[in-house]
């Protein structure tokens, strides 16, 4: 067992550290002063490869693998959450689950154009009534009419739905069969019959943003469904199940920034006549950080490892998402702590990471959820969440399993 990472790791890791301050914290109160999507940043991050590590370069991948996805999103998720949200709709659950289960023209029509960002993509599985049930509280249905699948209902939560061009939807072709009747489709923002509305979360900030969704008359061909009609829940929870490396490296990376900064802090502040670092409340604090980030970045980089041997990972993954939530709600929570009361002030970011460490803690998959198929499958109890469907391509060679 071997826990360093390579050499090809550690430059992958200052390549992206370099581009996040180089690229990224410079302009980001312009895009957020002007609500402004930060689409020219996302094409640069296109461009640079990131979006593109786990796919093949025939699609315009970079092939650099699950580890360095989860090391860049890790990064970049450090220098400012708000951009660990891209790696979700531009490097995983879109266009990895148009590469898995779309056909060859399905791929070659979006993934290529995704991954670089020329495309914005985004992932529309949660209705308001639960997102921990996606599939007894879908309402959106998809009737096939003559060669046309018209869709109607509604989601929440859309992250990018008012930027996005393409997007994976899920919809029910059969309301009569439960999780079964359940279909994915890609779909195309500019047809009639689609509306996006930002939802407002000031603690988020406004130059990304998640949206109510609504779809009324929407006309797509019959053509734009992802794989068979029925496999949509068994897609779904493949997306997320991929979606569960990227989200634990953004809770690392948010973990490590907020460490960083209260590093900084804890020498630079003086209270009484010492630095706050020289007492032994702040330092049972500090100890507490730097293990349990490291403890869930080592985690994250497991199912990462797993997944770069061609591996199911589900298990790992749930193990990782739920642990790195945990860390970074406590992480976050103890740099507050250690800043006392400027850290709730703009002057410092540590508000930031504690609202997106929040945030994480219920997106693909709350910690209960996790909880929940962690204990299942510990008890040898069949988890209704569970899937081992191995991906479809590995890197550098042929098409292996669909
Ligand atoms: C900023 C943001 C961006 C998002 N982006 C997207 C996106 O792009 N696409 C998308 O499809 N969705 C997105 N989501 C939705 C996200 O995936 C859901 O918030 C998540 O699935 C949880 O659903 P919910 O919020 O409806 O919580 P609910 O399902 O209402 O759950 C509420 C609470 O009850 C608990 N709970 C629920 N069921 C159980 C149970 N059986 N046992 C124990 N506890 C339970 C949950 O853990 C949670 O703590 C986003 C959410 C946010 C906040």
């Amino acid at each position: 067992m071997n826990f360093d990472l390579s050499n090809d790791n550690i430059q992958v890791k200052k390549m992206a550290r370099n581009f996040a301050e180089k690229e990224i914290l410079p302009y980001v109160k312009y895009y957020e002063n002007q609500r402004m999507f930060p689409k020219d940043i996302l094409k640069k991050m296109g461009e640079a490869g990131m979006f593109g590590a786990c796919f093949p370069e025939q699609y315009g991948g970079s092939e650099m693998g699950f580890m360095n996805l989860a090391i860049i999103a890790e990064e970049i998720s450090r220098a400012h959450p708000a951009f660990g949200y891209a790696f979700n709709m531009q490097a995983m659950t879109c266009p990895f689950t148009i590469l898995n289960w779309g056909t060859e023209e399905q791929i070659r029509k979006y993934v290529p154009d995704l991954i670089r960002a020329d495309l914005i993509g985004m992932f529309a599985l949660t209705e308001s009534g639960g997102g921990s049930d996606p599939a007894g509280s879908m309402k959106t249905t998809a009737q096939l009419v003559g060669d046309e699948y018209v869709i109607n209902g509604s989601k929440v939560w859309i992250t990018f739905a008012n930027e996005a061009d393409v997007g994976v939807l899920f919809a029910k072709t059969d309301t009569e069969s439960g999780h079964k009747g359940i279909s994915a489709f890609i779909i195309e923002t500019n047809r009639p019959g689609f509306k996006a509305k930002p939802i407002e979360i000031s603690s988020l900030g406004y130059m990304m943003r998640s949206c109510e969704v609504f779809f009324e008359d929407y006309r797509i061909p019959r053509d734009m469904l992802l794989g068979k009609e029925g496999e949509g829940f068994k897609i779904a929870m493949n997306a997320l199940d991929y979606g569960r490396l990227t989200v634990p490296a953004r809770l690392v990376g948010i973990s490590q920034g907020c460490l960083d900064e209260s590093l900084k802090y804890c020498k630079e502040r003086e209270v009484s006549g010492n630095q706050i670092g020289e007492y032994q409340m702040i330092k049972r604090l500090i100890a507490d950080m730097v293990v349990e980030t490291d403890a869930a970045r080592l985690q994250t980089y497991r199912s990462a490892f797993l997944k770069d041997k061609g591996e199911v990972a589900t298990r790992e993954s749930s193990y990782s998402k739920y642990f790195a939530s945990e860390v970074a709600t406590k992480v976050t929570r103890s740099a507050l702590e250690i800043f006392g009361a400027i850290g709730i002030s703009d002057e410092y970011p540590i508000m930031k990471y504690v609202n997106y460490a929040n945030m994480l803690h219920f997106g693909e998959g709350s910690a209960n959820i996790q909880r929940i198929l962690i204990a299942n499958d510990a008890l040898g109890w069949k988890n209704a969440n569970r899937h081992h469907i191995k991906r479809r391509f590995s890197l550098n060679s042929d098409l292996v399993l669909s």
